[in-house]
């Protein structure tokens, strides 16, 4: 097996909320990302999406377990290595308009990594690197935007130029963090194909956090979705796999909630009702499946005592539910 870009190996984030008390936003999560691959991690806002993502950017440390970057533990990273590992996994943020600095025209946010880091010489190689880079990322004519200000640009326009500044360290591994939300639902679409281009383009990995699976299905139909609940890992598995034959009760649970573009199928589709609405607390986690209070599919005893592990199977996906592994156990890998 080649050696992933990323892999993920256990990792646990917890965070104290008071005294004596912590949250463990993230729990033992194992995941393997490949060179070029699409990635998205799917689930409502607390589930852990966004503190994994800033884990693996090096924003923040993990409690426990590890990450491996082309094989190499980033904890163990040297200075100079773990600049490079900082320059390779580059995130981009929900908010374009809090993540770009409003007194600094688009030419000082894009030119600013690319001086800092050597990648151009004189000022006019550096203005038609950036302008190069806003074109990559369909900002034209980017001649005329260099010397406006975020504030003059559009929520669309901004994003933008936030993945024109990550990609001027020529990163492998992008983290895009509910990177469409909010720009308006008719441009969202457009800049999803763009990071799509890039990504072709750049050979680039992306890791996509998103709470709308809808739009985790449009970005990543020929990659992956992981589905994540209360800080756990319980689905992952192809786009379409997920997509087509859902396992995970929660999973299925979102897909019927999606509305089709047909408002009569919409009314028409089958939804699966969840047990309850009500969204457990971190801190009070419930035993076993922390899903049980909702699961539609709820088995008792085991359920609500055991904690179901992510087992994988011989078609690739992986899932964390206790009667999905005895239906499946013919089909389950051995570690
Ligand atoms: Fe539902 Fe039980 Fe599966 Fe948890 S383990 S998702 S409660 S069926």
């Amino acid at each position: 097996m080649s050696t992933p870009l990323i892999e993920l190996q256990h990792l646990t984030r917890r965070f104290q909320v008071k005294r004596n008390i912590s949250i463990t936003a993230v729990s033992d999560v194992s995941l393997r990302i490949d060179s070029g691959e699409i990635v998205c991690l799917v689930g409502e806002s607390g589930c852990g999406k966004t503190t994994a993502g800033k884990m693996i950017a090096g924003l923040l440390k993990p409690s426990e377990g590890n990450i491996y970057f082309n094989g190499q533990d980033v904890t163990q990273l040297k200075k100079d290595d773990w600049e490079k590992y900082r320059l390779g996994v580059q995130m981009i943020h929900q908010d374009p308009y809090a993540s770009l600095n409003p007194a600094h025209t688009i030419y000082d946010i894009v030119s600013a990594p690319l001086k800092r880091h050597g990648k151009t010489g004189s000022e006019i190689a550096t203005r038609a690197a950036a302008i190069e880079l806003l074109e990559s990322v369909d900002l034209t004519p980017a001649s005329d935007l260099l010397d406006k200000f975020p504030h003059q640009l559009s929520g669309g326009q901004r994003q933008r130029v936030s993945v024109a500044r990550a990609l001027t360290v020529n990163p492998k591994f992008i983290v895009a963090d509910e990177a469409v939300s909010m720009v308006d639902v008719s441009i969202r679409i457009s800049l999803l194909n763009t990071l799509l281009k890039l990504k072709e383009k750049n050979g680039l990995a992306v890791l996509f956090i998103t709470h709308d699976l809808a739009l985790a299905k449009y970005f990543a139909w020929e990659g992956r979705i992981g589905v994540m609940y209360l800080g756990k890992l319980v689905e992952v598995a192809s786009a379409r796999q997920l997509v087509e034959s859902p396992q995970h009760p929660y999973t299925k649970v979102l897909l019927s909630a999606i509305p089709e573009a047909d408002p009569e199928r919409t009314r028409q589709k089958p939804r699966i009702e969840l047990r309850s609405m009500d969204v457990p607390s971190l801190m009070r986690l419930p035993s076993g499946c922390a899903f049980h209070p909702r699961c539609p599919f709820y088995e008792g005893e085991m359920c609500e005592k055991v904690i179901p592990a992510l087992t994988k199977f011989t078609d690739g996906s992986s899932v964390a539910c206790h009667p999905v592994r005895q239906k499946r156990a013919a089909d389950v890998v051995a570690e």
